[in-house]
C-alpha cells in the first residue's frame, strides 16, 4: 500500500515513521510512504505556498495551486475513477469527519492514500471541494499542522494491514476485527476488537510489585474467571471514560445486567 503525503515539512517524518511495526512495515514493502515537498510546487523565486484570506481575518491561507499540481505531479487520478481504483486523497482537517477505527478499516484496503497536510489557518476550501474525497479529523482540538494528524493515520492503516503485525495470532487479536470474524476462543484483546468497548487492562509480572498486586482472578489460572473479570472490567472502564460506547456495544445480557449494576 502506498502513503503519498504532501506538506510544506517534508523533514518532520523522519522520526515518527521510522520505529517498530510502521518501520518493520516500510522495510518490507508493505507499505511505501512518499513525502513531497509543497514548496517543489511552486513558481516564484520565494517559494510561496501561503496568502492571505479573502474577506480578511486572521492569518495565512495554503494557496490551492501548488496543492493541486502535486496531486497533478504524482498522478493523482480523475475523482470519479478513484473508488475502483482504491485510491483515496485526505485532508487533514479539525473540520472533518472523525477518523476512526473504522474509517481506518476503510482506508486499509485502499491501494493509495494521498495525505494532504494543512497549516497556518487552513487549506483553501477547494482543495476539500474538488481535490480531496475526504476531510478527516483526528480529534476535537485544534493542532498547528496536518502533519502529526498524517502520522496517526499512517500509523493506525499500518498496522491493520495483514502481516504488519509479525505475529498471525496478534493480527487475529488485536487487529481489531468484528467479533463475528475472529477466530473461536481468541478473546478480544484491544480497544475497537471487543465488540465496541474498551480494551480490558493489562497486566505483567511482578504479580506484587512494592505491594500494589495483581487482580487475583488473573493469576488464578482458571479461564472462565479470566474471562468473566476482563469483560467486566472492559464494561467498567467503558462506562468510565467513554460511557457514549456502550450505546452502539455488541453486549450480551450478562453484560447488559452487569452495565445495570454498575450504573445503578
Ligand atoms: N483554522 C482551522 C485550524 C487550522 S490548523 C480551524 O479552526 O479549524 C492548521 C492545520 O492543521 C489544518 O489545516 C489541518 O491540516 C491541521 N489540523 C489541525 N487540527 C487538526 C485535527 N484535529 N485533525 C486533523 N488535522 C488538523
Amino acid at each position: 500500500m502506498k502513503f503519498e503525503i504532501i506538506t510544506i515539512f517534508p523533514d518532520f517524518f523522519r522520526g515518527p515513521l521510522d520505529f517498530g511495526i510502521v518501520r518493520r512495515a516500510r522495510e518490507s514493502s508493505l507499505i511505501d510512504v512518499r513525502v513531497h515537498d509543497l514548496r517543489d510546487f511552486t513558481h516564484d523565486r520565494h517559494r510561496t505556498v501561503d496568502d492571505r484570506p479573502f474577506g480578511g481575518g486572521e492569518g495565512m491561507v495554503l494557496k490551492p495551486e501548488p496543492i493541486f499540481e502535486c496531486a497533478e505531479a504524482i498522478g493523482v487520478l480523475p475523482r470519479e475513477q478513484r473508488a475502483a481504483q482504491r485510491e483515496s486523497v485526505v485532508l487533514l482537517s479539525a473540520q472533518g469527519r472523525l477518523f476512526t477505527q473504522d474509517v481506518a478499516r476503510e482506508l486499509a484496503q485502499m491501494e493509495r492514500v494521498v495525505l494532504i497536510c494543512g497549516r497556518y489557518e487552513g487549506v483553501d476550501e477547494r482543495v476539500s471541494q474538488f481535490l480531496a474525497d475526504r476531510e478527516l479529523s483526528v480529534g476535537d482540538y485544534v493542532l498547528s499542522g496536518g502533519e502529526l494528524p498524517a502520522a496517526v493515520l499512517v500509523d493506525a492503516v499500518t498496522r491493520l494491514l495483514p502481516g504488519a503485525l509479525g505475529n498471525e495470532k496478534s493480527a487475529q487479536q488485536e487487529s481489531f476485527v468484528s467479533s463475528a470474524v475472529r477466530q473461536e476462543g481468541a478473546g478480544p484483546d484491544s480497544t475497537c476488537g471487543s465488540g465496541g468497548l474498551l480494551d480490558y487492562p493489562h497486566y505483567t509480572r511482578p504479580a506484587d510489585f512494592r505491594g500494589m498486586k495483581v487482580p487475583e482472578e488473573l493469576v488464578s489460572g482458571n479461564h472462565e474467571q479470566i474471562r468473566s473479570w476482563r469483560r467486566r472490567s472492559a464494561l467498567e472502564k467503558t462506562l468510565q471514560h467513554r460511557p457514549e460506547l456502550l450505546e452502539g456495544a455488541e453486549l450480551s445480557k450478562e453484560d447488559r445486567d452487569l452495565v445495570a449494576r454498575l450504573k445503578g
